[in-house]
């Protein structure tokens, strides 16, 4: 009897693997022509300072919206796309309408633009061809590198620390800021910050959301934040979503918040929207 239903619960798991690689190769398919179909697009969020609310930077984000089965969230097909090194093409496009609209933005709002802050897969870092990609799309939009930020998580910096180092090296040199996204949840070793030449932490959400429940999220705040003021960098805190996580910032001041309290991502025409609402509010209350 035990057996048999062993047997059977064997069989079901089969078939659902089954469909479940089934399903994951149909994706894979669909993401391959994603590109060309031009279903990808970019979404902004933006990244304000605490004291004045105003935007010192976006966030780009990469959105998929299919014909059918309508918009795929982000953790589905980003770690299918670089699995299978679509990463690649798609990764280039994202730097590149990153890069126009940045630009764009600069030529219309001046020095007081927004920086552009791009998230890069490890899967980039690796083919050496990506510095180039970098320096091709900064010439062709003649976007300033002090407003390009690339945000690498703290495994990718770790997975191949040598090749590393020289490469964020040379993004250093030619002007970029680089963050450290989803600080906190890599569980390595930190010394790697001195070796590195990172600007900008930003706290993964996971903390924030902990603010007023969890102390130990707490905790590895104000830990992120005293670690950061004494190595001179810069915080983001992302997730912000409440009254209660900024009153918590309050009393630990950190560069500049990103979250739905503020803004959730929007579309470029979104964005370019309120950037001009924001620069003329101030000019009207500047005089
Ligand atoms: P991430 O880089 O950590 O981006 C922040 C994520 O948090 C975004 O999710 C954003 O929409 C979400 N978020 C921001 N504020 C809040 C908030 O207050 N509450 C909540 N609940 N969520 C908030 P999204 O857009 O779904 O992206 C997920 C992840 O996908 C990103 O995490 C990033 O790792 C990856 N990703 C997105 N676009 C790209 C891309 O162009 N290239 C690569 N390599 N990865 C990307
Ligand atoms: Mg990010
Ligand atoms: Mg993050
Ligand atoms: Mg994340």
């Amino acid at each position: 009897e035990a057996k048999r239903e062993g047997k059977d619960t064997l069989k079901f798991f089969d078939q659902s693997m089954q469909i479940q690689a089934r399903q994951r190769m149909e994706l894979e398919g669909e993401l391959r022509h994603a590109l060309n179909r031009n279903e990808l697009s970019l979404h902004f969020q933006p990244q304000v300072d605490p004291g004045s609310h105003q935007i010192k930077g976006m966030e780009a984000l990469l959105r998929w919206n299919h014909p059918t089965m309508g918009s795929v969230s982000p953790a589905k097909f980003i770690p299918l796309a670089e699995e299978t090194g679509l990463i690649l093409p798609i990764g280039e496009w994202v730097m590149q309408q990153a890069c126009i609209q940045a630009a764009s933005w600069h030529r219309h709002f001046g020095p007081k633009s927004p920086r552009m802050a791009v998230n890069v897969s490890p899967r980039q870092l690796k083919k050496g061809a990506f510095l180039d990609v970098v320096q091709k799309v900064l010439a062709e939009t003649s976007l300033p590198p002090g407003l390009l930020e690339i945000e690498l998580t703290e495994s990718t910096i770790m997975e191949d620390s040598c090749n590393t180092i020289t490469l964020l090296e040379e993004f250093h040199r030619l002007g970029l800021m680089i963050a450290v996204d989803d600080f906190g949840t890599g569980y390595s070793s930190l010394s790697y910050l001195t070796r590195l030449p990172v600007d900008v932490l930003k706290i993964d959400r996971s903390f924030v959301s902990g603010i007023g429940t969890d102390l130990n999220s707490e905790v590895i705040i104000r830990g992120i934040l005293s670690l950061a003021e004494s190595m001179e960098l810069n915080v983001v805190a992302e997730g912000v979503e409440d009254r209660e996580h900024l009153e918590f910032f309050q009393n630990h001041p950190c560069q500049l918040f990103q979250g739905y309290y503020f803004h959730k991502p929007m579309t470029g025409d979104q964005a370019t929207a309120l950037l001009k609402d924001q620069l003329t509010r101030r000019m009207v209350s500047n005089t």
